[in-house]
């Protein structure tokens, strides 16, 4: 299959949809980033890459992150973080907070603020202050690129209007599912999610969900084969929060957005896939991302189902 001529065409396909959607402004460091935007990459198991668009612009991965973190808290509690937060769609916005008060609150999934500032709280609890660093650490292993860091504008920003993740961490406190200083975990939550990848180094991260949790590139385990199975299954149908039925029925592969525009897709035993353009649908997943992933599996039927 020539992906080159795939992606290049997505990138014309495409152009009809600049007209929508908007960009996350609700963090106002992210308010003034260009919106008429595209990039897309894609990694095969054996590192071809193929780029069309900006692929260098970095962006932060917002929500991607939770990804991440969920991987290393699962890593590190195995079943039994599945008591502090569930594997459940929520059908809510991913900043909800009614659930948690009908929940005793435990958030539904780890895809959702609620469930990722959990995850993080875990990390915290064996990490401590070192946490963002570990955090850091393994991004910057997965993609074997140790010059990814966070950017300190879009940090600041959240911190300063992140006043709804307050109320989530708050309200979890109160159900004693948060267990450290509510300040450090926030802040260590608002710096993963600034931190800045481009489409082909989030291609690289998120290869090994594409490889049973090995990095195909150096053979490196990052978790084994039954925890990458659910960490798919969980972006599969939490990826998108309420918008994850439409995603799967659309794209028909595990993913995960996040509001700084960016989205990844896993094509099981086939490729990781990035997609970047920072106007939103009202749910908060990148619009012409989708558009873009839909196009893909459509044109290639490289879709799980
Ligand atoms: N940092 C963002 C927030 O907490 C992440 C949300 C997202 O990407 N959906 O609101």
């Amino acid at each position: 299959m020539n992906y080159q001529n795939i992606i290049n065409e997505i990138e014309d396909e495409i152009q009809v949809y600049f007209k929508e959607g908007k960009v996350a402004d609700y963090i106002p460091a992210l308010a003034h980033i260009n919106p008429n935007q595209f990039a897309m990459s894609i990694k095969l198991l054996d590192g071809t890459t193929y780029n069309v668009g900006n692929t260098q612009t970095k962006f932060s991965i917002q929500s991607i992150s939770k990804v991440f973190t969920f991987t290393l808290a699962l890593q590190l509690y195995g079943k039994s973080l599945y008591k502090r937060v569930g594997h459940e769609p929520s059908g809510d916005p991913f900043n909800s907070l009614v659930q948690l008060e009908y929940e005793n609150g435990i958030p539904r999934n780890p895809f959702i603020n609620a469930g990722a500032i959990v995850t993080t709280d875990t990390l915290l609890s064996k990490y401590q202050d070192k946490s963002f660093d570990y955090i850091l650490d393994f991004i910057r292993t997965t993609a074997n690129d140790f010059t990814i860091n966070y950017n300190k504008e879009v940090y600041s920003s959240e911190l300063e209007h992140g006043f709804l993740n307050m109320a989530l961490i708050n309200m979890m406190k109160s159900y004693k599912n948060i267990n450290n200083d509510l300040e450090k975990v926030i802040q260590t939550y608002f710096k993963q999610c600034s931190i800045e990848m481009n489409t082909e180094q989030l291609c690289h991260s998120m290869l090994f969900l594409a490889n049973h949790g090995v990095n195909p590139i150096n053979n490196k385990i990052l978790i084994n084969e039954a925890k990458a199975k659910r960490i798919n299954s969980l972006m599969l149908t939490c990826g998108h929060y309420d918008a994850s039925g439409d995603f799967a029925y659309k794209v028909g592969l595990p993913g995960k957005s996040g509001v700084g525009g960016g989205i990844v897709a896993i094509v099981p035993g086939k490729m990781s896939i990035c997609v970047y353009s920072p106007k939103l649908n009202k749910q908060g997943n990148s619009l012409i991302g989708t558009k873009a992933l839909e196009l893909f599996t459509t044109k290639t039927g490289l879709s799980i189902f």
